[in-house]
C-alpha cells in the first residue's frame, strides 16, 4: 500500500485589458483581459503549484516565491511549478503524482473551447497522462467578472517506508 497525500491550492488575479490572459501555461485566445500579477498572473498554475507543495507540507508558493523579490517581475508560472517539484522532489524522492483536478472560475471569455489545449500542456508540464487531468471551467454568475480564480487538488503516491 503506498502512503496517499492530497494539497489543495486557491489563487485569484485582478483583471486588467491589455494584458495576456495565462492559464495553465497557454495564452487564452480572444481574451479581452489578462491577469495584473507580479508574475504572468497563471492563476491555474499558482493554485496547483499550492497544491503540490501543501501535500508535502512544504509551504506555498509566496514563501518560495516573494512578490516582493523584482527577479520574479514578469516570471513564467511553468517555473513555479518546476520548482515546486524539485523541492519535493528533494523531499520524497520516490513521490509520484498521481492526479490533478482543478476548476477555473472566469466570466469572459468562455474556457471550454480550450479544455483539451490547457489540459494537453497541464499534463505535459507535469508529466502526467491527460486523462488525470480533470478541468472544470465555471463563471462565477456576475458575482466576480473582474477576477480569475483557480482552485486544484492534487494526489500523490510514494511507497511507505
Ligand atoms: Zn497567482
Amino acid at each position: 500500500m503506498d502512503d496517499l497525500r492530497i494539497g489543495f491550492g486557491e489563487d485569484a488575479h485582478r483583471l486588467a485589458p491589455g494584458r495576456p490572459l495565462t492559464l495553465g501555461g497557454v495564452v487564452v485566445p480572444g481574451a479581452e483581459r489578462g491577469a495584473i500579477a507580479h508574475s504572468d498572473g497563471d492563476a491555474l498554475l499558482h493554485a496547483v503549484a499550492d497544491a503540490l507543495l501543501s501535500a508535502w507540507a512544504l509551504g506555498d508558493i509566496g514563501q518560495h516565491f516573494p512578490d516582493t523579490d523584482a527577479a520574479h517581475a514578469g516570471l513564467d508560472s511553468r517555473a513555479i511549478v518546476a520548482r515546486a517539484r524539485t523541492l519535493i522532489a528533494e523531499r520524497a524522492p520516490d513521490a509520484r503524482l498521481a492526479q490533478v483536478s482543478a476548476v477555473v472560475t472566469l466570466d469572459r471569455p468562455k474556457l471550454g473551447p480550450h479544455r483539451s489545449t490547457v489540459a494537453a500542456t497541464l499534463a505535459g508540464l507535469l508529466d502526467l497522462p491527460v486523462d488525470r487531468v480533470g478541468l472544470t471551467f465555471k463563471t462565477s454568475e456576475g458575482l466576480a467578472p473582474d477576477h480569475v480564480q483557480a482552485r486544484a487538488t492534487v494526489l500523490w503516491r510514494a511507497p511507505v517506508g
